[in-house]
């Protein structure tokens, strides 16, 4: 259920292009092109959009796709999954609970414990280091 809402001319004004296009338009970033692809600083990743708190350093591995990826979520009260049939492939969308931002999709193929690979975009993240 989404809680925090705003306009699209609102979330234009927020944003950059290229995030807007990727978190309210479903957009896919550029393999090996956000900055936080290659980041293991210890920290927290938040929602771009609404600042919600979505993964940590704890769970990010290199899977080698180009695209920030974590085996497990901070909190399944935190994103919503949703099927996703476009682009004549199966796929499961990785949402943000709170704002409702597309974040990426999960596959079935990563590591122990969970096997879950999140793949998200960098740029509908916002890494804050844990000092
Ligand atoms: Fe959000």
């Amino acid at each position: 259920m989404k809680k925090y809402s705003k306009t699209n001319n609102e979330w234009k004004a927020q944003l950059s292009s290229l995030e807007y296009k990727v978190t309210r338009e479903k957009g896919t970033e550029i393999p090996f092109s956000g900055d936080l692809n290659a980041n293991y600083e210890n920290g927290i990743y938040h929602c771009k959009c609404c600042g919600n708190t979505l993964f940590s350093s704890s769970h990010k591995f290199d899977s080698g796709t180009g695209w920030p990826s974590f085996y497990d979520v901070m909190s399944n009260d935190y994103v919503t999954l949703v099927s996703d049939h476009s682009y004549g492939m199966e796929r499961t969308e990785v949402c943000c609970s709170n704002c409702g931002a597309h974040l990426g999709h999960v596959f079935n193929d990563g590591p122990e414990p969970t096997r879950k690979r999140f793949c998200i975009n960098s740029v509908s993240l916002k890494f804050t280091k844990k000092e």
